[in-house]
C-alpha cells in the first residue's frame, strides 16, 4: 500500500525503533508514547484493520498474540503487566489504516474502560 505509513516502515522507507521482526510480524516503539512503554505490533501484510481481517489470517493474529508475550517477556514487563489495544474504525479510533496492537506498559493504567 503505497501511502500506507506502516507499509513503509516496513518496508524500511520511514525509521523506526524495531522492537522484534520475523518473516511476518514488526514491532516497533510509538513514536508518541502514551505510556513510559508504548510498543506497536503490525502484521507485514496490509490488512486495513480489525473488521478486513479474513479467515486465512486467523493463524497470523495467533501468532501476534505469539509476539507480544515474547516481547513482554523480553522487555521486562512480563510480571507487572500490561495492555494490549486494537482501535478499530472511526468510533474506536483507529488513525492508521493498518491493523496495529498497542502493548502499553510501564505504569498502573487508570483509565480503565472496561
Ligand atoms: P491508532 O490511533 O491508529 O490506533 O494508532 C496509531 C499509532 O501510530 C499512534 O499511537 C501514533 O503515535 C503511531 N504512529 C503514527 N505515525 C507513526 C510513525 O511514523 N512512527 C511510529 N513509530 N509510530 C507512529
Ligand atoms: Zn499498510
Amino acid at each position: 500500500m503505497e501511502d500506507c505509513i506502516f507499509c513503509k516502515i516496513i518496508k524500511g522507507e520511514i525509521p523506526s525503533n524495531k522492537v522484534y521482526e520475523d518473516e511476518e510480524i514488526l514491532a516497533f516503539h510509538d513514536i508518541n508514547p502514551a505510556t513510559p512503554i508504548h510498543i506497536l505490533v503490525v502484521p507485514k501484510k496490509h490488512i486495513e484493520s480489525l473488521v478486513h481481517l479474513e479467515k486465512e489470517d486467523e493463524v497470523l493474529v495467533g501468532k501476534i498474540y505469539g509476539v507480544i508475550n515474547k516481547i513482554a517477556e523480553e522487555q521486562g514487563f512480563k510480571d507487572e503487566g500490561f495492555r494490549v489495544i486494537v482501535n478499530c474504525g472511526e468510533n474506536g479510533g483507529q488513525e492508521v489504516m493498518h491493523l496495529h496492537f498497542h502493548i502499553l506498559a510501564g505504569k498502573r493504567l487508570g483509565e480503565k474502560i472496561v
